[in-house]
C-alpha cells in the first residue's frame, strides 16, 4: 500500500512528546511490512543541523493562502526505508517552540494544504493518507470537500487521536479566513463543535476510520469523564473507532545499546543500572547511594500527569522516607514552582530539571529505580514502556495505556511488572507507592519485578500489523 501521514511532531526531528516517538517509529514498521510510505511534517527551525544538513531540496511550490501568494519550499531525507518531507515555510515554522504560538490556528491550516499541495503535485497517489491529532485532522475537510484535491480524493482517510484533550478549536471567523470554505461547513455543524470550528472534530466527521493509542482510553472517549465533550459525537462514530495500543522503537530505547547511557545492561547482566543511578546522582548533586530508592518522572508539566497528586505525596514522602527525586520535565508554571520549591525544601534529597533533554531522560530511565506516572488520564503513555525496557518499576493510575500496559505486580505469582493506584475507585497514588517502596527492600521480589518489566514486548511489530489491517480493510 501507498500510505502518507503527516503530524506536526516526528522523531528524531522535532518531538514535544509521545506523538513523535510515534511518528518515529510507526512508519519506519510499515516500510518492514513492505509498503511504500512517506512522512511529511513542517521544516521546523528547531530540527538539529545534522539532520538538516542531510536534507535534499526538492521543489519549491506556490500556493494561494489567506488572499496571498505564498512560496514554500519541499526537502527530503530518507531513512530505514522511510521518506520523510520537510514542508518550509519560515514565517510559520521559523520558531523556537513547536506549538504554543499565537497563530497556531494559521500555521496548521498552512501546513494542511502544503501536504495536499505536496502529495498532489508529488503524484504519491496514496492510497491511505492517515493524520494525527489536530493539527493535521482538517486535512481531511480539505481531501474530501475542496475541488482543487480531485486528483486524490479517492485516497481512504484515516486520523488517529494521541490526546482529546487538545482539539484546536477556533472561531467562525479564524475558520472561514484559514480554509477559505463556504460557510455552509460551520453553520451545518460539520466543522462546528459547541459554537466553535473544531479541528479534531471535523477530522473525526471525515475520516473513515479513527484510532485512538490504546483499546482502553477508545472506551473511555466514550464517556462524560473522558470524552472532554467529544463523546456524544465520537458515539456516532463508534462503530469506526479502534483501539491499537503503542509499541517503543526498541532501537532508540536499548539499554543493550543506548549512547546516552554511562553503562549499558540488559535483563541477563543488570549491573550497568547501578552505574547509570551512581551517574545520575552525581549530575543531579546527590549523594552517590546504590541503596537508596532513586524515583524520577519526565514528563510535559501539565493537569493530565497528575502533578496535583504529587504535590499532595511527594513533601510527606520526602520527609518521612529515605528516598530521592529527579525530575524533568517542562510546562505549567504552577507545577514548575512548586517543583522549584520542592527543590530548596529538600536539598540533597531532590533534583529538579526543567527543560527538555533527550539524552538525559534516557540516562533517568536507565538509572532511576522507579517511574511515577499518577496521570489522571492517558490515552498510552509510552514513558511506563521506555521504563520498564530500562528495569525502572512504573507506579502509575490506572488509566487508559497505562491499564493496557502496567500490570500490578502479584507477590505470591512473582507476576506483574509495576504498581498501581485507581482514581475512580478511590484508591491513593499514596497506597501504590508505599507498597513499591515495600518490595524494593525485598531484593528477590524486586529483582522478578524489574526482570518482568524488562520482558516485556513492547516493539512496533504487532501494532503495525494492526494498522496494516486497517488500512487494508478499507481499500
Ligand atoms: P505525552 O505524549 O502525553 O507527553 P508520553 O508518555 O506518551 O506522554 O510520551 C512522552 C515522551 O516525551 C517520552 O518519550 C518522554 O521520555 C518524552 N519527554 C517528556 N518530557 C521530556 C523532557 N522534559 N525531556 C526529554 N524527554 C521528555
Amino acid at each position: 500500500m501507498k500510505i502518507v501521514m503527516a503530524a506536526a511532531e516526528c522523531a528524531p526531528f522535532a518531538k514535544a512528546g509521545g506523538l513523535a516517538d510515534v511518528l518515529g517509529a510507526l512508519p519506519k514498521e510499515l516500510s518492514r511490512l513492505g509498503h511504500e510510505i512517506t512522512v511529511i511534517i513542517p521544516k521546523y527551525s528547531l530540527i538539529a543541523d545534522k539532520y538538516v544538513s542531510e536534507f535534499v531540496l526538492k521543489e519549491t511550490m506556490e500556493l494561494f493562502f489567506k488572499g496571498q501568494q505564498k512560496t514554500f519550499r519541499v526537502f527530503e531525507y530518507e531513512q530505514a526505508g522511510v521518506n520523510y518531507l520537510f514542508m518550509e515555510y519560515d514565517d510559520y515554522f521559523k520558531r523556537d517552540q513547536i506549538y504554543g504560538q499565537s497563530d497556531d490556528a494559521e500555521r496548521y491550516a498552512f501546513f494542511n494544504r502544503t501536504v495536499l499541495e505536496i502529495v498532489q503535485q508529488r503524484s504519491l497517489e496514496p492510497d491511505i493518507i492517515h493524520v494525527h491529532d489536530w493539527h493535521t485532522a482538517a486535512i481531511l475537510l480539505l481531501l474530501k470537500e475542496d475541488s482543487r484535491y480531485e486528483s486524490i480524493k479517492s485516497a481512504k482517510a484515516v486520523l488517529t487521536i494521541h490526546n482529546l484533550q487538545f482539539q484546536g478549536k477556533y472561531s467562525k471567523k479564524t475558520f472561514l479566513e484559514n480554509f477559505e470554505m463556504d460557510a455552509r461547513y460551520y453553520d451545518e455543524g460539520l466543522v462546528e463543535w459547541d459554537g466553535n470550528f473544531n479541528s479534531l472534530k471535523t477530522g473525526i466527521f471525515y475520516a473513515d476510520k479513527v484510532t485512538t493509542v490504546s483499546p482502553t482510553y477508545r472506551d473511555e472517549i466514550l464517556t462524560d469523564f473522558y470524552g472532554e465533550k467529544l463523546n456524544s459525537f465520537l458515539q456516532e462514530k463508534e462503530q469506526d473507532l479502534i483501539g491499537i495500543l503503542n509499541g517503543i522503537d526498541l532501537e532508540v530505547y536499548n539499554p543493550a545499546a543506548d549512547l546516552s547511557i554511562v553503562r549499558e545492561f540488559d535483563v541477563m547482566s543488570m549491573e550497568g543500572k547501578q552505574v547509570n543511578k551512581r551517574a545520575i546522582q552525581l549530575k543531579a548533586g546527590l549523594p552517590e547511594r546504590g541503596d537508596v530508592p532513586l524515583l524520577t518522572m519526565i514528563s510535559r508539566l501539565s493537569g493530565q500527569k497528575g502533578i496535583d497528586v504529587l504535590q499532595e505525596v511527594l513533601p510527606d514522602l520526602l520527609s518521612n522516607e529515605d528516598v530521592q527525586f529527579v525530575l524533568l520535565g517542562s510546562g505549567e508554571e504552577q507545577y514548575e514552582t512548586f517543583f522549584k520549591e520542592l527543590d530548596i525544601d529538600f536539598p540533597g534529597q531532590v533534583s529538579i530539571n526543567i527543560g527538555f533533554d533527550e539524552a538525559f531522560a534516557h540516562l533517568l530511565y536507565a538509572g532511576a529505580d522507579i517511574f511515577l506516572m499518577p496521570s489522571h488520564f492517558e490515552p498510552c503513555g509510552l514513558s511506563q514502556l521506555i521504563s520498564m525496557r530500562y528495569g525502572t518499576v512504573p507506579v502509575a493510575n490506572k488509566t487508559g495505556g497505562l491499564k493496557d500496559t502496567v500490570l500490578e505486580y502479584d507477590e505470591d505469582l512473582k507476576s506483574g511488572n509495576g504498581f498501581l493506584s485507581d482514581f475512580s475507585k478511590d484508591s491513593s497514588f499514596d497506597l501504590a507507592l508505599q507498597r513499591c517502596l515495600t518490595f524494593y527492600q525485598q531484593s528477590d521480589h524486586w529483582e522478578a519485578i524489574k526482570k518482568n518489566g524488562m520482558k516485556g514486548d513492547y516493539s512496533w511489530s504487532r501494532s503495525a500489523a494492526e494498522y496494516a489491517e486497517l488500512y487494508e480493510s478499507l481499500i
